[in-house]
């Protein structure tokens, strides 16, 4: 039976948004809080002995501060890392240099993480010699052949400007693998690199996972390349986790509608082939304001009308869109009045012109009635009755500002989908079908 290596438990890391002193002078006399960026916000998974983690997303999701939180580069803001059964806030002495020796992280640029006023058997040393281990030469020269960088001492001497980008990556390998770590975050460790060179470097990457026996967890926005890497894969979106699970099982059959956009963009080989394209519409949300809910409800193609509510979807997420544009502010009703040419008063062409830039789709009814009479609201200048009146008709079980009813990853989950659409299923249908019915190594 594998072991656990790590368990992260509800991770949260904020940041402090960068206001100015003169704003922050304001705001600590006024008494107000510090606005943060959620840039990880309520992040669960497991990693199991040798098993290969793919963390996949736009950028901005998190995934990258969850990595760093992983080795402890960064101290979360909530939650709990614990490696193989330790919290490593309560970690300190020999257990925190024990783990900061199993726990390596590779960066995307390997110019950047090296110092370069560093020869190469100084860069893979200094981490030897930090934390006292012996048999330096042996060792450094061992890693460096691991790396594919032989006759070892011919690169002794070199500076990582005089390396290769692919080098200089082999390098930054050979440093994270010269301690004997069991665990690695690697950090899209191929994006910077020539496209020539991504295949030699991955296959190190695959040979030092298999040969170690590491675990470790990928970070890339490339899930053609976490399919070749990762047994799991997570997808992130604003600070979260909305799908988890086996990676063929994610990529063959995702079931978050932001996991099945980001698998349609993914180019295929034949561009003329047929395929039912989820197209993604929007921007990423507010870090800082984040939304209720879902927070991928303003962009989600499968947004889901309140029940009891007969409307096309696609007019259902213009109306969502545009209830959520005008709650962040992304549609000003003030600017949309001063352009409209002759009298600012005049209600009938400023519906009009929201009308024609928000709302392509034809509304009837009870629907077409709400929202005429919101945008009559919205000319009158009451934005927030405006808002109600469209959020007593279409709020959506996607937005409910319930902690409780938010869908979440929770762990132990081996296939986990953030989404109020989904609906996993049971023990009871799964023997029916027969389908899973042995066990998942048989
Ligand atoms: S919860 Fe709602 S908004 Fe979020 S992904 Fe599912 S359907 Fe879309």
């Amino acid at each position: 039976m594998t072991e656990q290596i790590l368990e992260v438990d509800g991770l949260k890391k904020h940041f402090p948004v960068n206001e100015g002193w003169i704003a922050s002078m304001m705001r600590a006399v006024a008494g107000g809080e510090q606005d943060v960026v959620h840039a990880v916000d309520g992040v669960s998974f497991e990693l199991q002995e040798g098993e290969t983690l793919g963390l996949a997303g736009e950028s901005g999701c998190g995934k990258t501060t969850t990595g760093m939180s992983l080795v402890k580069l960064h101290d979360p803001t909530d939650g709990e890392i614990r490696y193989r059964g330790t919290s490593l806030e309560e970690m300190s002495g020999e257990e925190l240099d024990g783990f900061r020796q199993n726990a390596q992280m590779i960066f995307q640029d390997p110019f950047e993480s090296l110092n370069p006023r560093m020869t190469v058997y100084d860069t893979i040393a200094e981490p030897l010699r930090i934390h006292d281990i012996g048999n330096e030469t042996a060792r450094v020269k061992r890693a460096l052949e691991f790396a594919e960088l032989q006759p070892a001492e011919q690169y002794f001497d070199d500076y990582p400007h005089e390396l290769s980008g692919g080098q200089r990556q082999r390098l930054a390998i050979a440093r994270a693998l010269v301690l004997d770590p069991d665990f690695i975050v690697a950090d899209e460790p191929v994006s910077m690199l020539d496209v020539s060179l991504r295949a030699g470097v991955l296959s190190l990457l695959e040979r030092m996972t298999d040969e170690f026996g590491l675990s470790v967890v990928y970070i890339s926005h490339d899930l053609s390349l976490l399919r070749h890497m990762c047994d799991r894969i997570a997808i992130m979106y604003m600070g979260r986790i909305v799908e988890i699970g086996d990676t063929e099982d994610v990529i063959s059959n995702p079931q978050h509608p932001y996991t099945k956009s980001l698998i349609d963009a993914v180019p295929v080989p034949d561009p003329t082939a047929d395929r039912d394209r989820v197209e993604l519409s929007g921007e990423v949300g507010d870090a800082v304001e984040v939304p209720t809910g879902c927070r991928f409800r303003g962009r989600c193609p499968s947004i889901i009308p309140p029940d009891g509510i007969e409307i096309d979807q696609a007019a259902f997420r213009e109306i969502s869109s545009f209830r959520y544009r005008l709650e962040d502010g992304t549609i000003d009703p003030a600017s949309i009045r001063e352009d409209l040419d002759g009298d600012r008063s005049d209600t009938a062409a400023f519906k009009r012109k929201l009308r024609e830039k928000h709302f392509t789709h034809e509304l009837a009814g009870a629907n077409e009635a709400t929202v005429d009479d919101a945008l009559e609201t919205l000319a009158s200048g009451d934005t927030e009755a405006a808002l109600e009146t469209l959020a007593d008709r279409f709020a959506t079980v996607c937005e409910r500002d319930d902690p409780a009813a938010e869908p979440r990853v929770e762990i132990p989950d081996d296939r986990g989908v953030a989404c109020h659409l989904y609906e996993p299923e049971t023990p009871a249908e799964t023997t029916a079908t027969g389908e899973d019915a042995a066990p998942a190594d048989d």
